[in-house]
């Protein structure tokens, strides 16, 4: 069998990456050893920045539709609500989706491959990869299938898309370096019979541990998410439910029925990260490369921007327009960055919410709830805050493919396009095409740049547009100038040159 890129594993990632591959075009085989898509609930948070990525294949609504928006948080301490806080709305202006959705892991799998089977392809389930070799032209794959045979897949990249324990990542030797948690944690999805209403998640602020509740689809359905303190050593699956009920309870102090348990698993969590985001023609995306705590609800999110990142990237090396070892080297340096800054965040974010630290502990349970409805209620902490729980704020300003190259506009090379309304619309629905975007904004004093046929013209769209006050406001511009946009909607460069030459300066030092 041959074809362009083999994906293993269909978690999110793999299925993700698969429907992005769809988009640019490229042909794939996607195998994976399990026999369908997850059944469990796993990952529920999905970001807006997930969001804007699927809003480009007609996704973003039907996950929607499956799903919550997550309106407020109420915080509890000593079985007492203390305060409250609003972010249904907490991204307006940031995002078409200012919001977290929550939706079950297993119903968001089931829209992504529902997807890949509406464009003729398919997992080909219960095949396990068993080991690979690469050379400058290829990778060759051996994986045992369903019926028990041994077949060989010939591709021009494989990318690892699974998981944690990644036999991707050990073939090709790379290192995962970081470290495991002590405590362990535990997630329970159940029916809970009590007086907390279901319009909002709970955080139960407590000395040093980890509590939270997050309303689910269906009447007083429920997903606990906790842990265990340090002192509690036992292994994972060790643990009977009965001991995260009695855990549950003292914890809450509060006498909740919990009449139904849906699902529930203990597992230690690690925060590590791969040493290399690919070697020669294989790459490495979601938890093969990357693991840390819940907190935040970004891993599975991180994944799928991993994969959304490498497959304009593929597409443009594919179509012979780039340098392909220039341009492939940019995922490792753009992901592995973003990764490192991820795991520092995360467990910043842990730490906030379970350190045992005198003062943490403190200000967690006898300041933070008292404040923070009216601190998130502030402009400036939604902006703070927005961008970086939504994935909105990542950036890629140090890659080698952003150049800051004249002005002093806000907007800066490697940013995500920021989102707007132009003329009604949003700016979005302009940028669904799997191409480069060079946008015009023009004052009225310039003629628009004539751009002869090159290299990339057929990989490109043109967008002309009136420089309006509110756009010149956005980006911090005077005058007419130009964004030239990578297929992943970040900004390759901004400028005021409006000219051709411009254009063919970035793609021949940038890209080829
Ligand atoms: C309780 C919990 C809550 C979470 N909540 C969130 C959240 O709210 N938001 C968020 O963003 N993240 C969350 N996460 C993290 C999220 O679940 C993971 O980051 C995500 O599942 C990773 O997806 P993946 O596709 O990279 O890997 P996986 O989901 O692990 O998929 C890997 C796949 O590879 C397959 N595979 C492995 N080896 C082989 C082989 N040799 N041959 C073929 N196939 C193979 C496996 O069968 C598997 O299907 C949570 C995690 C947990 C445990």
């Amino acid at each position: 069998m041959k074809t362009d890129v083999i994906i293993i594993g269909a978690g999110p990632t793999g299925l993700a990456l698969a429907c992005q591959l769809i988009r640019y075009g490229i042909d794939f085989v996607i195998i994976d050893k399990k026999e369908t898509t997850t059944p469990h609930s796993k990952a529920i948070g999905v970001q807006a920045r997930t969001l804007e990525i699927y809003e480009q294949i007609g996704l973003a609504n039907k996950l929607i539709e499956q799903g919550a928006i997550a309106a407020k948080a109420r915080m509890v301490v000593g079985g007492e609500v203390r305060g409250e806080i609003e972010f249904g709305e907490l991204g307006k202006d940031m995002s078409p989706y200012p919001f977290v959705l929550i939706v079950e892991q297993g119903k968001h799998e089931t829209i992504l491959y529902d997807f890949i089977k509406a464009n003729d392809k398919d997992v080909s389930w219960q095949t396990e990869l068993e080991s690979f070799t690469q050379d400058e032209t290829g990778v060759k794959a051996t994986v045992k299938n369903a019926n028990g045979e041994t077949e060989t897949i010939e591709a021009k990249f494989l990318v690892g898309c699974d998981g944690a324990k990644s036999p991707v990542r050990h073939a090709l030797g790379l290192t995962f370096e970081g470290i495991t948690f002590e405590r362990m944690f535990y997630v329970a999805d159940v029916q809970i019979d009590w007086n907390f209403s279901h319009d909002a998640g709970h955080a139960f602020l407590l000395k040093n541990n980890l509590l939270a509740f997050f309303p689910m689809t269906g009447d007083g359905q429920w997903r606990i998410v906790g842990t265990f303190p340090e002192e509690f050593a036992k292994e994972e699956g060790d643990v009977l439910y009965e001991e995260i009920e009695v855990r549950i309870k003292r914890d809450t102090e509060l006498d909740l029925d919990i009449t139904k348990v849906n699902w529930f698993s203990t597992y230690k969590v690690h925060t590590r990260h791969v040493n290399k985001f690919s070697v020669g023609r294989c790459f490495l995306a979601g938890d093969s490369a990357h693991i840390h705590t819940p907190a935040g609800a970004q891993g599975m999110n991180t994944g799928i921007q991993d994969g959304y990142n490498l497959a304009w990237k593929i597409w443009t090396v594919l179509r012979g327009k780039a340098d392909a070892v220039k341009i492939l080297e940019t995922y490792n340096e753009e992901r592995l960055e973003n990764a490192k800054n991820l795991l520092e965040t995360t467990d910043r974010f842990f730490n906030m919410a379970a350190s045992p630290d005198v003062f943490l502990s403190y200000f967690r349970r006898y300041v933070f709830p008292y404040v923070a409805g009216v601190a998130f209620s502030i402009d400036a902490v939604k902006k703070f805050v927005f961008p970086r729980v939504s994935q909105i704020g990542i950036n890629y300003r140090h890659g080698s493919l952003s150049e800051n190259a004249d002005g002093n506009f806000k907007v800066k090379a490697g940013d995500r396009m920021p989102y707007f309304s132009v003329e009604g619309e949003s700016i979005y629905d302009r940028l669904r095409q799997p191409k480069f975007h060079l946008l015009t904004f023009f004052d009225g004093n310039n003629n628009p740049p004539e751009i002869s046929e090159n290299d990339f013209t057929e990989l490109m769209d043109f967008h002309s547009l009136p420089l309006y006050p509110a756009i010149a406001e956005i980006f911090g511009a005077k005058k007419s100038f130009v964004v030239f946009l990578r297929p992943d909607n970040y900004v390759a460069f901004i400028s005021a040159q409006i000219s051709a030459a411009r254009l063919e300066k970035y793609l021949t030092e940038k890209l080829q």
